[in-house]
């Protein structure tokens, strides 16, 4: 059950000083990340959350601590009805890219329009081509950059509702890894995640 994304619903609470003053997109979830019974699966190693948040279960959240990753923050999730913990970690990044590269490719922007003031947010996955990310090396220095990061664009369409802020809905950034990480997750044989390669020109 897919939403658009993440917002200020179920307790969960968000910081607006560096989002878009007009759809919210960069507001950063300040609590641990409240959901509903119908939120995430019963068990696995990896979901999305319905708002797009994504989780790792115990055994995926223990491989990746014990490897003390830079940039990359476990944060508990907890169901919403009396604030028990749930056996899942919300990954959470620190570190913003700049925008990619014009030469990426399948990942397209509008339709709805994207946000007239940020212009950060309603990019999709162009289904008709590989997609393969870029950054053009004048903007990036690999070495400079943690092991978790994420991107300034926002998969799907935000809106801030300033009247009932409950309906608020703040498209997510995709997570970059370096190929340690990827690793990990392999070695957990974790199959339902999707990974795109990324390319510095
Ligand atoms: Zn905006």
């Amino acid at each position: 059950m897919q939403e658009e994304g993440g917002g200020p619903r179920y307790g969960t609470t968000y910081d607006f000083s560096a989002a878009c003053a007009v759809c919210g997109t960069g507001a950063i979830q300040t609590s641990e990340l409240f959901l509903p019974l119908r939120g995430f699966p019963r068990k696995g190693a990896f979901c999305e959350a319905t708002g797009g948040e994504l989780l790792v279960g115990s055994k995926l959240a223990d491989a990746l601590r014990a490897a003390s990753l830079s940039g990359l923050e476990l944060r508990q999730a907890r169901f919403y009805g009396n604030g028990e913990p749930l056996p899942w970690w919300q990954l959470i990044s620190s570190h913003e890219m700049p925008p990619m590269s014009k030469q990426s490719r399948g990942i397209v922007q509008g339709d709805p329009e994207p946000c007239p003031i940020c212009k950060r947010d309603s990019y999709f996955d162009a289904a008709c081509e590989p997609t393969e990310y870029a950054y053009d090396s004048s903007s990036v220095r690999l070495q400079d950059l943690p092991d978790v990061v994420h991107t300034w664009e926002h998969l799907g369409k935000s809106r801030r509702d300033a009247e009932s802020p409950e309906r608020s809905r703040f498209a997510p950034a995709l997570l970059l890894v370096r190929p340690s990480v990827f690793t990990i997750f392999r070695k957990c044989k974790e199959s339902g995640v999707r990974f795109t390669p990324v390319r510095i020109l």
